[in-house]
């Protein structure tokens, strides 16, 4: 085996075992493998493997990557949204993880009815409420998921976080625990289901698992170390 079909193989591993531990389905999290800075090469070996979703955050690395992969492949958009790149982002990625304002929602919302589009999409929360992060403070959602949800065209999923920088996994449980208790928190106020939590990466992906993550977006413990870091902050 390659190493990435080993490396994959292990993920997978890892995400059983925390399933196992939660007493949760193992289909009920979805791995998505982030190809960010590694080449069409690298993908199509995931791919091989018998993998097929992937996660981008820079939308003109990953339109050239797109063209060279089948069209078969299921690519998420995991990163920062400008405006600018709205269209292109909702033409070319099946799931869009980090929707971080009201005004940016409500332009995905009118481009994609203009295109002719049903978007499924995660809004991005900054659990942390670090100030070097993008996405909706705990309070603004409480006070603007109505709108959201009102919005005719996007499909929320859910919540996702970038929880703040931490020594061990450990220590992130308690910002995956405090995006599920929001989402839960929500769904009760609202009555509309949440059912989608976008949480963990590479370093505590298990914990995410545990903590309920749905979808689980794993980079550098696939493809190997990487020249630049997580995006969805500001820079
Ligand atoms: C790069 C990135 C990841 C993957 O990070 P790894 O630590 O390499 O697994 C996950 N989420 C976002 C938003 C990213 O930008």
């Amino acid at each position: 085996m390659s190493d990435i079909a080993t490396n994959l193989a292990e993920i997978k591993a890892r995400i059983g075992g925390a399933c196992e531990r939660a007493g949760r389905d193992p289909a009920s999290v979805q791995l998505i493998a982030v190809s960010k800075t590694f080449p069409a090469d690298d993908v199509r070996e995931a791919l091989e493997a018998g993998h097929d979703v992937f996660g981008e955050s820079r939308l003109q690395e990953a339109e050239a990557k797109i063209d060279l992969l089948p069209s078969s492949l299921h690519w998420h958009f995991i990163g920062r949204v400008q405006r600018n790149k709205v269209r292109k982002i909702l033409q070319r990625f099946e799931m869009i993880h980090a929707i971080d304002s009201l005004r940016l929602a409500v332009y995905a919302d009118e481009v994609a009815s203009e295109i002719g589009l049903f978007p499924k999409v995660f809004l991005q929360i900054n659990i942390g409420g670090e100030e070097s992060k993008g996405g909706f403070e705990p309070d603004a959602i409480r006070s603007e998921i109505e709108t959201l949800l009102s919005l005719q065209r996007l499909e929320v999923m859910g919540l996702m976080c970038i929880p703040p920088a931490v020594k061990k996994a450990e220590d992130s449980r308690p910002w995956f625990m405090a995006l599920r208790e929001l989402r839960d928190e929500l769904e009760n106020n609202i009555g509309v289901p949440l059912p989608s939590l976008s949480m963990g990466m590479s370093g505590d992906f298990e914990i995410a698992v545990e903590e309920g993550a749905t979808h689980v977006r794993v980079g550098s413990s696939i493809f190997g170390k990487r020249a630049y870091r997580v995006d969805g902050e500001l820079a």
